[in-house]
């Protein structure tokens, strides 16, 4: 939300996170008891974020004019993507090859948590196979965001295609489209309570636990969250200002609201809604750049998760004294990336596509449970980078040729 309101509720947000954390470690009871709020406000988001993005797609797509358009702005959107992904495996390997975070832990005894036993392991085939919904009602009744974007872009492209029969259509998602973002500005009032509700609620729920974040699995975290430091704080904010041609600083504060959201749902897709109103009525990005490269990197693009498997990995070896070559260390570079892509835009998604990562090099999957421990904490901050790397994507793109002729035409 833009202006003052904005401000305000961007202010609200923080001085919600700051009240949750303090409610959750001194009236942790009370906190718990009033997390349903912190549901429903999670709950909304999750509300609007289908009709949002099928709206958003199809007026974006068709609003584009060409497919040619659409197919070269898609394949740099990939690219960037992937390169700043594969940056952020790479500082993060550097990182944990420097700090060694798992040399003289002691192992302890752990299992493989349940919800990650049960998932079976996906590989880049049934990424694939998922792209293309059997039935679209399904999909978005399951909140599939991946095979609703297809959908969505070959609905849009289609209904350019037909003239005339297209055009009423395409003016009832654009209707769609303005009332879901109006939806959004309403929930957005409701954010300083429902980050006040979820931060208690977690902190409460995880008092006990904070000293795993200081112990033994400190200097992992700390690996992590120096790593996603460097990429959230340095590589972006580079690619944003000479690609994107924005400062960075503004269109930080511009995104705030979606930052803080991300952080305090751990989820890049529930959070969709508000990246999208930040990026286009805060950061005024070219809503034709922002409607296709926001929903698809909520879903393919997430720097964070591709950081965090990395160390993780890594970490894992180190603690079961198994020296991994350079190429090992490539393999993992390659399955965190993918992992990446992989992983849906929902809590400790990252965590079950360890499994991916994991198994690619022979490393022992006990080890996901020992990480998990600290999961809830890194998710959050991961899940932040990730929506901040999405909405960078967003303003680079805007500034491709492609864009710039569609904005002059
Ligand atoms: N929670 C992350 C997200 O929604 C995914 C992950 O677990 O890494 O972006």
């Amino acid at each position: 939300m833009a202006g003052r309101t904005g401000n305000i509720i961007l202010l609200g947000m923080i001085a919600g996170a700051i009240l949750g954390v303090l409610g959750g470690l001194f009236i942790g009871d009370f906190m718990l008891r009033i997390a349903f709020l912190g549901t429903i406000f999670l709950n909304a988001l999750k509300m609007v974020v289908i009709p949002l993005v099928v709206a958003s797609m199809i007026v974006g797509v068709t609003s584009l004019g060409d497919v040619r358009t659409l197919g070269r702005t898609g394949l740099k959107t990939l690219a960037f993507y992937f390169a700043t992904t594969s940056a952020s495996v790479t500082v993060g390997l550097i990182l944990v090859n420097i700090l060694q975070p798992g040399t003289g832990v002691e192992i302890w005894e752990t299992t493989v948590p349940d919800f990650v036993a049960k998932s079976g392991e996906s590989g880049i085939v049934d990424v694939l196979v998922g792209l293309i919904p059997p039935n679209v009602i399904g999909a978005a009744a399951e909140g599939k965001i991946l095979p609703l974007i297809v959908f969505s872009l070959l609905f849009g492209g289609v209904l350019s295609a037909i003239g005339d029969k297209g055009k009423p259509v395409v003016a009832v998602f654009e209707g769609i489209n303005a009332a879901m973002m109006k939806i959004v500005h309403l929930i957005i009032l409701f954010a300083p309570i429902g980050v006040l509700a979820l931060i208690g609620g977690i902190v409460a729920e995880k008092r006990d636990s904070f000293e795993q974040l200081v112990s033994s699995l400190g200097m992992y975290s700390l690996t992590v969250i120096l790593g996603l430091l460097i990429h959230a704080l340095i590589t972006l904010p580079l690619l944003l200002s000479i690609l994107g041609r924005k400062n960075p600083w503004s269109y930080f504060m511009g995104v705030g609201e979606a930052l803080a959201t991300a952080f305090t749902t751990a989820s890049s897709s529930a959070t969709l809604p508000i990246t999208i109103d930040a990026v286009e009525n805060n950061n005024k990005v070219d809503s034709r750049a922002a409607s296709f490269v926001l929903p698809l990197g909520a879903t393919i693009n997430m720097d964070g998760t591709a950081l965090y498997e990395a160390v993780a990995a890594l970490f894992i070896a180190q603690i079961s004294g198994i020296d991994l070559t350079i190429g090992q260390q490539i393999i993992i570079f390659l399955t965190a990336t993918l992992a990446s892509v992989g992983a849906a835009g929902i809590p400790h998604a990252g965590t079950v596509m360890m499994v991916m990562v994991l198994g690619a090099v022979g490393l022992p999957m006990e080890g996901i449970g020992l990480i998990f421990a600290v999961d809830w904490f890194l998710d959050r901050c991961r899940t932040t980078v990730n929506v901040w790397g999405d909405s960078v994507g967003a303003a680079v793109i805007a500034e491709t040729s492609e864009m710039k002729a569609a904005r002059a035409s």
